[in-house]
């Protein structure tokens, strides 16, 4: 679809979900009433900057307020036929309801980013995401309505998945980048070359940044002699909302599902395309629980132009999460920033802690890396090059912590790679 036809779309069903979401969701009937819209004078995809956010405190909130699924959902119950949770790291947990028809729809957009990988009938697909009331494990029914041959294997330790990617010989896999790292690894240490003893030869993660770090990338690459595809999801809305085509400049966003805003954070003014904001999405088709201008805290850029593999939906870059940002002495640091100076340099593991502390009034932050044991090289010497290289490309330097090898804790789910150790002065 041209951008123009796409956009016509887009804001038809636009309408739709805002009426919707007004007449069958007591939460967004006030919430549209106390803003001041009224979603029958919509008059272009634009007029969605009138409408007022939503985020996560939003939806925790009025899921405490109205037990047992909030009001915000805008179906009687006996529609809904499937719920996620977030983990509950942060607080209670957060549900994410859909509809039978939410759940087609959401399995044919999965199909479609696994075939734009190139998955086909004749692949075999092993989906080693979480079946425990997480979003990414229905993803597989995605792999399935494409015709691969699906292994369900789920969260289980290294050694029976290293089991079933030797006996199944499946060719493609999907799991976070630090574990793709991690199972590489175990495997070497078992005795099984990943590139060649393996039958993988593409690897879907989501959930960090690294997919999207050309370092982290090749690093996992070589390892497995496989492609890796980054995929990009939110417990929120969908499993996979975004992916990477055989192009992998950037991840094709199912447009056709989500209407995409980028806004400076601070001002909540919309950013020009290509500069880094916020994400902003709203849904198009949802109807257990539709989200209305939900701000991910995901900082990216958007390209609306055509992808040379001929998509028309907008790619998008991710950049890191406002949470994880760290502003140290008025500098933003992601720590997918400081990945990508580690996962560079062949003398370290790839493995890095970031510590951050404050000192005299000032935020600092020490960075730890493992030097490779093979490596004939001073701690000193080392330790020098990296901070090099973290201040030409942040403008800080960080104190280098070199530590031995496998030092570090590996991650089997997602990577732990921040401490703040900064007395918090506010609070959410
Ligand atoms: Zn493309």
């Amino acid at each position: 679809m041209s951008r123009e036809k796409l956009e016509q779309f887009q804001f038809e069903l636009l309408k739709e979900e805002l009426l919707f979401s007004y007449e069958n969701s007591p939460y967004y009937r006030t919430a549209f009433d106390e803003a001041g819209v009224d979603p029958r004078k919509v008059r272009g995809l634009e007029d969605i900057m009138n409408f007022p956010f939503t985020n996560k405190k939003v939806e925790r909130d009025r899921q405490l307020a109205v037990p047992d699924l909030g009001d915000m959902v805008a179906v009687p119950e006996d529609e809904i036929v499937f719920v996620s949770a977030s983990s509950g790291s942060t607080g209670t947990p957060t549900l994410s309801p859909f509809t039978r028809q939410d759940f087609e729809e959401w399995q044919d957009a999965e199909a479609r980013l696994f075939w734009s990988v190139g998955m086909r009938p004749g692949d075999r697909y092993c989906h080693a995401l979480n079946f425990t009331l997480f979003v990414g494990g229905p993803d597989v029914i995605g792999a399935q309505k494409v015709g691969a041959l699906c292994i369900w294997a789920g969260t289980i330790p290294s050694e029976r998945l290293l089991f079933i990617l030797k006996e199944f010989k499946p060719t493609i896999t999907w799991t976070t980048p630090s574990y793709a790292w991690y199972l590489g690894e175990t495997a070497i240490k078992e005795g099984i070359d990943p590139a060649k003893d393996l039958a993988i030869n593409k690897i879907i993660v989501a959930g960090e940044p690294g997919g999207s770090i050309k370092s982290t990338r090749d690093a996992i690459e070589n390892l497995w002699d496989a492609k890796l595809y980054d995929f990009y999801g939110l417990s929120d809305i969908f499993g996979a909302n975004a992916g990477m085509c055989t192009e992998r400049d950037g991840l094709h966003l199912t447009e056709d599902h989500h209407l995409i805003e980028v806004l400076d954070p601070d001002t909540l003014e919309p950013v020009a395309e290509g500069e880094r904001g916020e994400m902003v999405l709203t849904t198009l088709k949802k109807r257990a629980r539709p989200m209305i201008r939900f701000r991910t805290s995901d900082i990216v850029t958007v390209n609306k132009e055509k992808c040379s593999c001929g998509r028309t939906h907008a790619r998008i870059n991710i950049h890191g999460r406002i949470d994880d940002m760290l502003i140290i002495t008025g500098v933003n640091v992601f720590p997918s920033d400081i990945e990508k100076v580690v996962r560079d340099m062949p003398e370290l593991t790839g493995e890095y802690q970031i510590v951050v502390y404050r000192e005299k009034h000032l935020d600092r932050f020490n960075v730890e890396v493992e030097k490779k044991e093979s490596i004939d090289l001073k701690d000193e010497d080392l330790v020098e090059t990296v901070r090099t290289k973290i201040k030409s490309l942040l403008g800080v330097s960080p104190r280098i912590k070199i530590l031995k090898e496998n030092t570090l804790e590996r991650a089997t789910h997602k990577a732990k790679r921040v401490i703040d150790k900064r007395e918090k002065v506010w609070s959410e």
